[in-house]
């Protein structure tokens, strides 16, 4: 007998239990591990992913599988176990982690329908059926006939039913080819009378072109009518049919191809070093600390080269926020169709395209976001990850896995080399380096030996003190003006999370906050509504203030309008485009903005965060940073870090190229050690300072962390089971472990569930997954039962 081992589409206990099912008859050789399939479970049928395939079962009377949703497996078996290794790694459902793993339109989507088991029904349903066996659920709810379907479903007479469907399409156009030999058409040609002029130019062009051609293109190209084809198709000359084609976003997109460029010595050692492993069917990992502008993307896309030439395939992880088509092109420009895109900008149907032009071998290089480190790639020979710092490589939900971490696995397993790029790595990354775990490769060197740009340090306090009250210091105005007079541009940026405006009572200091969570609610000018960014709650701008009726209730903050409003108030003549969440809604706005600054339409380019990184134009000499503190008050062990790297990203956004660079950064605390080394770019004093300020709080890399986060409606409930947990780790794990909470969580209500959390600091505890398993284990009921929710974090940001 052969048997299936499934991990089933529901979150089944947290030992990730597996069942087994019987491949009946009919499907015998043709289930294999990987595959999607769908099994019965309990009263419904749900899809599940077999795992294995075996002749034995523990298990006497085993149900069969229904049926199989793909012909072959769509993870292979080095995904199946990276899968789990993933899930254990981050204590996470076998199940989600394999859907993490693949794009969603794979995901199977349920139906409930009503079927109908007897010949003759109670008239009122026979109606709703109307002569049909199966119908939609939402037919009978639409109906609403609940009594009658309930007696209905009690004496037998009709069944619920849950449908699985994939949810996949797949894109078909239709094509015309040739069903003769050139020869023969001559001859077809030569019977044409004269005047059968579309024809003639129809067959004639196939006698050229002896293959299948897209049928709107065949129309276009030769002017000719669907009649014309239609009839050449009745006549036998002509076929047509439906082929199967990709939605390809970058289709209409004009990308030049690039030759490699000689690389400079310091390139040329970081090549060597990669290359040699590869060579060698290796793994290392390999942190290529460079600077802005250094050349590090050349050197990938010639390591890339060399591991094609190898017949290998190559994985590159860019952040979400830098995918740009700027990066896109240097890849796309290098090797052409050989390259897939995955990233969540992109439709789902566009992302299951580049998706299974990966499966589909046609591919040999992916570009993309964090979830591409999971490419169905069988042959990789290197794996990239640019700007390896960034904090979206690691999945905020379920599961919470770190795609460094991923990488590392991966390349182990293929024996082959990772590179982790960034001019300003993780401290967690550099201080591996230094300890030689991962192998340090420098390129402290700007290409054409351009300078890093200089840094002024702007301190504000100084302005208010002139009597500037503006958000521009003179400097930065003066600077902004000289750039207009010479026609250079500018990039300015705001930290978003300082920019948010809060409406505050002027009389009695009440804020407005969101009913169901613990926060203060947004102001968006544009439909002057106030909105949680939380839950989405919003309500309408109120005239008086609800606690006190004042009506001096007023908007407090600086969203990057009011920024773009008072810039355009101070320096009249200059265009500005701002790029936001809100003007890069729309698909593709993103990519317009950038093109009309890149084409010297506006002087100046105001934005947030998704400014900061990748962005290389040549006219820009100018970088100004309005508020650098805005992420150093974050409650957060990281801000420091975070600070200094987003203030050297964003200065290496100037004087890349010909024009030297200037870059002014305001702040009201230029003596913070994160500003003030930032301005000379000095990653190494940077590191050894925050280094022993990391070791004396005792935070990472130093020490590990582990968050566990409660959540439920009570808050009574919350802090009881909070406590437990705390206790049960207190007693479980060992001495030197140090358990801090239980503490409300920094928000401490959401989407009206209260959170409480407590964060295990540890410095090695190989037995924490195993205790913390049993105390999920210990609440399961409850979490299933009960609206009680608790999230483990092995690796928090
Ligand atoms: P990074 O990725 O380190 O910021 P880039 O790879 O973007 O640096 O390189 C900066 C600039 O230098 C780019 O315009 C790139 O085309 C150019 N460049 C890189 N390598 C070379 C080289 N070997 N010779 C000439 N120009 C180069
Ligand atoms: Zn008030
Ligand atoms: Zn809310």
């Amino acid at each position: 007998m052969d048997v299936a081992n499934v991990v089933v589409d529901v979150p089944v206990a947290q030992t990730n239990r597996m069942f087994d099912y019987r491949i009946p008859e009919y499907l015998q050789h043709a289930v294999f591990p990987g595959m999607r399939v769908i099994v019965p479970f309990g009263p419904r049928k749900i899809m599940g992913y077999v795992l294995e395939v075996t002749d034995h079962s523990d298990i006497d009377k085993l149900k069969p599988i229904e049926s199989i949703m793909d012909v072959t497996p769509v993870l292979t078996k080095e995904l199946l176990e990276l899968g789990k290794w993933v899930a254990h790694h981050t204590i996470s459902f076998y199940i989600s982690t394999f859907q993490a793993m693949l794009p969603q339109a794979l995901k199977a989507s349920y139906e409930k329908q009503v079927q109908r088991l007897n010949d003759i029904l109670p008239e009122k349903l026979e109606m709703i059926f109307a002569g049909r066996d199966v119908i939609s659920f939402q037919e009978f709810e639409e109906a609403g006939v609940y009594q009658a379907l309930q007696r209905a479903v009690q004496v037998g007479d009709v069944e619920i039913i849950y449908q699985v469907h994939s949810k996949e399409t797949v894109k078909k156009q239709t094509y015309v080819k040739p069903m003769l030999e050139p020869l023969e058409l001559e001859a077809v040609l030569a019977d044409l009378p004269q005047q059968a002029k579309k024809k003639k130019a129809i067959i004639h062009f196939f006698q050229q072109h002896n293959k299948p051609i897209q049928k709107k293109e065949l129309l276009e190209k030769l002017h000719t009518t669907q009649s014309t084809v239609k009839q050449l198709i009745d006549q036998g000359i002509l076929k047509q049919e439906m082929v199967e084609t990709y939605r390809d976003p970058y289709q209409n997109e004009n990308i030049k191809r690039t030759q490699p460029l000689p690389l400079t010595s310091q390139q040329q050692d970081a090549m060597n070093a990669v290359v040699d492993t590869l060579d060698q069917t290796k793994h290392q990992t390999f942190l290529l600390h460079g600077v802005t502008g250094s050349g590090k993307t050349e050197v990938y896309l010639q390591a890339i080269h060399h591991c094609l030439t190898k017949g290998k395939e190559a994985i590159v992880l860019v952040p979400e926020i830098a995918l740009t088509p700027q990066m896109v092109n240097r890849f796309k420009g290098r090797f052409g169709s050989k390259v897939a895109v995955m990233h969540s900008a992109l439709s789902k149907g566009e992302r299951f395209d580049e998706w299974r032009k990966v499966q589909r071998k046609e591919v040999q290089v992916v570009v993309g976001a964090r979830s591409a480190i999971f490419a169905p790639f069988e042959q990789i020979g290197l794996i990239i990850i640019d700007e390896e710092h960034e904090t979206s490589y690691k999945q905020e939900e379920h599961p919470r896995y770190h795609a460094r971490d991923v990488a590392i696995q991966r390349a182990k397993y293929h024996y082959c080399p990772v590179i982790l790029g960034s001019a300003t790595p993780a401290l967690e990354s550099y201080a591996r380096a230094k300890k030689g775990v991962y192998q340090l490769l420098s390129m402290p060197e700007r290409m054409n030996n351009a300078k890093m740009p200089e840094v002024e340090l702007i301190d504000m306090r100084d302005e208010l003190h002139a009597g500037n009250r503006s958000m521009f210091s003179r400097q930065l105005k003066e600077a902004i003006e000289e750039r207009l007079a010479r026609k250079e541009q500018t990039v300015l940026f705001l930290n978003r999370r300082g920019y948010s405006t809060f409406v505050m009572c002027r009389d009695c200091g009440h804020v407005m906050t969101c009913p169901h969570c613990d926060i203060a609610l947004t102001y968006h000018r544009k439909n002057q509504k106030l909105k949680c960014h939380y839950c989405n709650y919003e309500e309408n701008m109120p005239d008086t203030c609800p606690s006190c009726e004042s009506d001096t209730i007023r908007y407090f903050g600086t969203g990057t309008q009011k920024v773009e409003e008072a810039l355009q108030e101070m320096i009249p003549e200059a265009n500005i485009i701002r790029m936001d969440v809100d003007t890069t809604r729309r698909k593709g706005s993103h990519e317009r903005l950038l093109r009309q600054f890149g084409n010297q339409q506006a002087d100046i380019l105001l934005g947030t965060q998704m400014i900061a990184k990748g962005l290389d134009f040549p006219n820009v000499t100018l970088v100004g940073v309005l508020a650098a503190d805005s992420l150093l008050n974050l409650p957060d062990f990281r801000a420091s870090e975070k600070t200094f790297q987003l203030l050297t990203q964003v200065s290496g956004r100037a004087g890349r190229h010909q024009l030297p660079g200037e870059v002014i950064i305001q702040t009201y605390t230029p003596e913070h050690y994160s500003v003030e080394l930032a301005s000379t770019y000095d990653y190494e004093a940077f590191f050894e300072k925050e280094m022993l300020i990391r070791k004396t709080y005792q935070y990472p890399p130093y020490y590990y962390l582990t968050l566990v986060t409660v959540s439920h409606p009570n808050q009574i409930k919350v802090m009881e089971v909070t406590k437990m947990i705390s206790l049960l780790l207190r007693k479980h794990l060992s001495d030197d472990v140090r358990i801090l909470g239980p503490t409300a969580s920094p928000v401490a209500r959401i989407k009206d569930r209260y959170r409480y959390q407590c964060m295990v600091k540890y410095k090695n505890e190989p037995n924490q997954r195993e205790i913390l398993r049993k105390i999920l284990a210990y609440f399961e009921d409850e979490m299933r039962k009960d609206e009680l929710l608790i999230q483990i974090d092995l690796q928090p940001y």
